[in-house]
């Protein structure tokens, strides 16, 4: 029997409509290259959106075109994520940190031709441009009085297309299945892979992250998506927030910013803000330099990297902020796992609800998970056995663009039995909390055992002056592989060998103490903020370890 609710389509362009009717008075704070504090509201900015639909017509993009964007956190950044997508195209976000020659085979990939990019960008196309021979258009997001000096042929202006179009446009209704973005994954081998989003999996994604145990996304919250919006849709905020009415404040090109960071906290009243572990270190020491806190801040959600200890440390005990941990892929839109405790676990110690927020996470309904062993044999979950993480559910890809999506291939991630292959390590605890151990690359077998390098690098982190640490398996003539630290100390510090060895002693076990600390200025880091193992590994190459 069939049943007999109404088929909707799940549309991007729902959202908005749903906000200008329900919110149009909710903010939207920007900073751009042309004003450090711009601001509209819903009203406004589903306006604006309807004329960029109409500016997308007239310049001839088509049903199922890609649209390339170069562009910081900003309102027109998320005008066009409405627009493009609202009105069935692609929104193709792609990362500017990326290497040149990345950025020039993305966009030939995804044959962008028509691209919105941010004026402190534009140096980048024009560096490529003879390099893409698909790109026709080039719109620069700024006005008039701040359109740059360039010598690519008809550029446009953003402002100028705009204030030529008519605020009215019917968003079209189309199969919610249609792909609606487009992300290129960074890996640090093979060239970059794109993930397609839709319209159901970006509605749905949005509207389990908006759950009270997820992110708790609400109307009466102010949240600054430091993670950025060329990254995995900066893992939903962009959507959410419209969803549900929330004020979004955001930081534009100054996301690596305290002081920028800090002023937009406590001006806007900021109460939740998202960004990879790099990022909080940089305003935790910022905020500390300067002797300033930021009261209204309740939740830093962290992801992208492992978080960690003395991140979760130091928002507590300096900030009265908690600290929530979340594990996610470009390939899962990003979400997976989210902190949260569960019932009965309100008395534990502050010490052991630490050690929970250092985890990844509990599985979000939509996504199943399970670890497996060598031989694809599922591992329970006891918080011991740890094995190769795989995920399935409405938004995790099927497939890569231009790839095969048919399951078992070599360039398909899905296996025969339909799981998505994160590539992560990990084991589950029995109440369901993810701990990522490694990448799978990445994991370094010592004598049969696998230690894990996240283990090592969230223990020396903790020493108050190490920076960064960073761990890679080098070999070794007896155990094949051993564990070789590598730390940037804070400005100003010095550390020997001995010292951090010394620190790491009672806080790692016996086999995954690192055989040798080496000391470097900085650490080599990927587009989207990681620490680059491959390079360290280049770096690294003819390393050997001291004769015991
Ligand atoms: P990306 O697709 O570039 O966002 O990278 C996804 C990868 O980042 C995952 O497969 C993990 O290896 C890593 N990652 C994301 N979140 C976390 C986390 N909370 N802890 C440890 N690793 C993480």
């Amino acid at each position: 029997m069939q049943a007999l609710m109404m088929n909707s389509q799940l549309m991007i362009s729902s959202i908005l409509k749903h906000a200008e009717k329900n919110f149009p008075d909710v903010e939207m704070v920007s900073v751009t290259v042309d004003n450090p504090r711009h601001r509209q509201n819903n009203r406004q900015f589903a306006r604006r959106c309807r004329q960029l639909a109409n500016v997308l017509k007239r310049l001839g993009a088509k049903f199922g075109d890609r649209i390339g964007t170069l562009a910081w956190n900003d309102y027109r950044h998320m005008e066009l994520y409405y627009a493009v997508s609202g009105s069935g195209m692609v929104c193709h976000t792609i990362n500017p940190r990326l290497f040149p020659e990345q950025v020039a085979y993305i966009i030939n990939h995804a044959e962008d031709r028509i691209m919105f990019v941010d004026a402190l960008v534009l140096p980048l196309v024009e560096a490529l441009k003879e390099h893409l021979p698909k790109l026709e258009t080039v719109v620069v997001l700024t006005d008039r009085a701040h359109m740059p000096e360039s010598k690519l042929p008809g550029l446009l202006c953003y402002e100028e297309l705009l204030a030529a179009e008519s605020d009215e446009f019917d968003w079209p209704e189309f199969d919610e299945n249609t792909a609606s973005g487009l992300c290129y994954t960074s890996g640090t081998t093979g060239n970059p892979k794109g993930v397609v989003y839709s319209h159901r999996s970006t509605i749905l994604h949005a509207l389990a992250g908006s759950l009270p145990d997820v992110t708790g996304a609400s109307n009466l919250e102010t949240s600054l998506p430091v993670v950025p919006m060329f990254h995995v849709n900066a893992w939903g905020a962009p959507y959410a927030a419209m969803m549900v009415g929330t004020k979004l404040v955001l930081p534009g090109p100054k996301m690596a910013d305290g002081e920028t960071l800090t002023d937009l906290i406590n001006s806007e009243q900021v109460t939740v803000a998202s960004g990879v572990p790099t990022i909080w270190l940089a305003l935790l020491d910022y905020l500390s330099a300067n002797k300033m806190t930021v009261p209204t801040l309740a939740r830093a959600s962290v992801g992208g990297a492992a978080c960690p200890r003395i991140i979760v440390e130091r928002f507590r005990n300096e900030h009265d902020c908690t600290v929530v941990q979340g594990w996610g892929m470009t390939e899962t839109s990003p979400l997976g796992t989210v902190f949260c405790l569960k019932k009965g676990m309100e008395n534990l110690t502050t010490e052991e609800v630490t050690d929970l927020q250092c985890l990844q996470g509990r599985g979000v309904f939509g996504i199943e998970m399970c670890i497996v062993d060598e031989n694809n044999e599922e591992l329970p979950w006891d918080g011991k056995a740890f094995g190769a993480l795989k995920v399935r559910g409405p938004w995790v890809t099927r497939g890569y663009y231009g790839l095969s999506d048919v399951p078992g291939d070599e360039d398909c991630p899905v296996d025969e039995k339909g799981w998505f292959q994160t590539g992560d390590v990990a084991s589950i605890t029995p109440e369901g909390f993810l701990k990522i151990t490694d990448r799978t690359k990445d994991v370094i077998k010592s004598g049969g055992e696998w230690i894990s390098s996240i283990e090592i690098e969230n223990a020396a982190v903790n020493h108050p002056d190490i920076a960064e640490a960073a761990v890679i398996g080098r070999y070794h003539p007896k155990w094949t592989e051993r564990p070789l630290l590598i730390v940037v100390t804070s400005a100003g510090k010095t550390l020997g060998r001995e010292d951090v060895l010394g620190f790491l002693q009672d806080k790692l076990h016996k086999m995954a103490m690192p055989d040798d600390v080496v000391f470097l200025d900085e650490l080599p880091h990927t587009a989207t903020g990681k620490i680059n193992k491959l390079g360290l590994r280049e770096i690294f190459a003819d390393y050997e370890f001291p004769a015991a």
